[in-house]
């Protein structure tokens, strides 16, 4: 299985509560325990402007550029100096490349991105660039793909790309997220808003519905899996009470059904605030860890094939 990662998105916050040295733990991890051997990474290198506006505002992207303080990068909830945007434009590409090789690949992990709650024209949430946004657009507009579904099970609604692909056919978003929450919610194609305290058990049974329903919207060319950290119950920023196998089998969920709808599929990071560092990257791990397992299993008609081709 491909990785991608770039050193470059360990950046300076600040005293914030998005902890940027997740991505290198989480690298270390896959390292340790055998899933990704260092050949299996690919680093972005910096999208080219023009690349950028299938995404941005022109007005946006030379705020960005500039790095202006104005109406429109003031609500990211960050500071806006040229490394933290470079590591906005790097993840923007990360996604593109992870995208692209996952219809190759069938399955590529980017250790960064999911930042949904950025706009075509305005930053919002911890985000600058829709990465999964900017992926999609790309492809569609080079004509490697022509539908694609966003899963997104990030504790926030992802309402930047919601917004985005509004009024978009070729593109389903999905969202499930706590409801009674930021952010000011836009309209996915679907949509689940759980009750604070929702568990395992509740979560796992609207996935279950959610995914019945993207079935019946196929086919999709690319699946781009927000899969955010933040549903944990251990998370400062929510109050949902998933745990950790609660989200394994959430992942296990989302991976089953891109395998057996052959569906390609790249994987973001998204938000995730767990109390202790180690649960996220426990978290984000076991994403990794049971799309490799699921990936790397071989179903039944390609094990009678390749018996038969003995
Ligand atoms: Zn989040």
């Amino acid at each position: 299985m491909k990785f991608v990662y770039s050193e470059k998105y360990i950046v300076d916050f600040g005293i914030h509560v998005f902890p940027t040295e997740k991505y290198v733990l989480i690298k270390d991890r896959l390292l340790n325990e055998d899933i990704a051997e260092e050949k299996d990474f690919i680093e972005p290198s910096m999208p080219r402007e023009q690349d950028l506006l299938v995404l941005l505002d022109k007005e946006y992207m030379n705020d960005l550029k500039n790095l202006r303080w104005t109406s429109r990068t003031m609500f990211s909830e960050l500071p806006l100096t040229r490394e933290i945007v470079d590591m906005y434009m790097l993840a923007a590409e990360g996604t593109f490349i992870s995208s692209s090789v996952a219809l190759e690949e069938k399955v590529v992990y980017h250790i960064g991105g999911g930042f949904h709650h950025a706009f075509k024209d305005k930053a919002e949430g911890f985000c600058y660039i829709n990465d999964i946004a900017y992926a999609i657009l790309r492809l569609k507009k080079e004509n490697r793909i022509r539908r694609a579904v966003v899963i997104d099970c990030d504790l926030h609604q992802g309402n930047g790309t919601a917004r985005i692909f509004r009024d978009d056919s070729d593109v389903f978003t999905f969202s499930i997220h706590q409801q009674n929450l930021y952010p000011v919610k836009e309209k996915s194609d679907l949509d689940i808003g759980l009750p604070d305290f929702a568990d395992d058990e509740l979560y796992l049974e609207k996935l279950d519905y959610a995914l019945s329903v993207i079935e019946n919207n196929m086919p999709f060319d690319l699946c781009v899996y927000q899969a955010g950290a933040d549903p944990y119950k251990d998370d400062k920023l929510g109050n949902l009470m998933l745990s950790k196998e609660g989200l394994l089998e959430r992942d296990s969920k989302v991976a089953e059904f891109c395998k057996k709808n052959s569906v390609p599929v790249s994987i973001t990071l998204g938000g995730g605030y767990s109390r202790e560092l180690d649960d996220l990257v426990d978290i984000h791990f076991n994403t990794a860890k049971i799309f490799y397992k699921t990936f790397r299993r071989k179903d039944e008609n390609s094990y009678i094939k390749e018996r038969n081709s003995i």
